[in-house]
């Protein structure tokens, strides 16, 4: 398995000042387009949330979703949408969280989790923290639990773990500043 992290790693493609000027977004799509390494990406996240004995999956818009779903199918348990503020058509709860510039919206269903079940978020990244943090407090304010949280990459340098303390999580490939 540490082998392939690694050619997951390798395949993740740097792209420069996207979507603004001095960021240097990480492109999944060489790994989303290789059958294997996004296998072996399932495969390691479902090992996570099966030792965090979550009971549903929420992927967060968009590209947690590409992740969690199959994620959430190769477990056996539910998928949960968590998305941008406007998109789901039943009742939801919102929280906003800080963006470089400005603030952003993200919501759920009212009813999308049972009292007391533990839910593993998945997103595609962590940066900052702060969208995974959003979607930790929307599964709070529904009387569910944040297990943890997964995610394909982490940026060390923008220290989203420390945002995260109070949760348990992990990141499959980890990058530094200017890697
Ligand atoms: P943050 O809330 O700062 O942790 O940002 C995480 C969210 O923004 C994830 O849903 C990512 O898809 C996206 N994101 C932030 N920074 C990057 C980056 N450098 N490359 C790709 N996606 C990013
Ligand atoms: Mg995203």
């Amino acid at each position: 398995m540490a082998d392939e992290i690694l050619s997951i790693k390798a395949a993740i493609r740097n792209v420069p000042d996207f979507p603004v000027p001095g960021v240097l977004f990480k492109d999944i799509t060489p790994v989303l387009r290789d059958p294997g390494l996004l296998s072996t990406a399932v495969a390691a996240l479902s090992a996570y949330v099966r030792a965090r004995e979550a009971q549903v999956i929420a992927g967060i818009e968009s590209r947690g979703f590409i992740l969690g779903a199959p994620v959430a199918m190769a477990l056996g348990i539910p998928f949960v949408p968590v998305r941008k503020a406007g998109r789901l058509p039943w009742d939801t709860i919102k929280a906003s969280y800080e963006l470089e510039y400005g603030t952003a919206e993200i919501e759920v269903h009212r009813d999308a989790f049972g009292p007391g079940e533990r839910v593993v978020i998945i997103d595609d990244l962590l940066a900052t923290g702060g969208t995974a943090c959003a979607a930790c407090e929307l599964v709070e304010r529904t009387g569910a639990v944040v297990a943890g949280c997964g995610f394909l990459i982490e940026l060390t340098f923008l220290n989203g773990a420390a945002k995260l303390r109070r949760y348990d999580f992990e990141s499959l490939v980890r990058f530094g500043a200017g890697e």
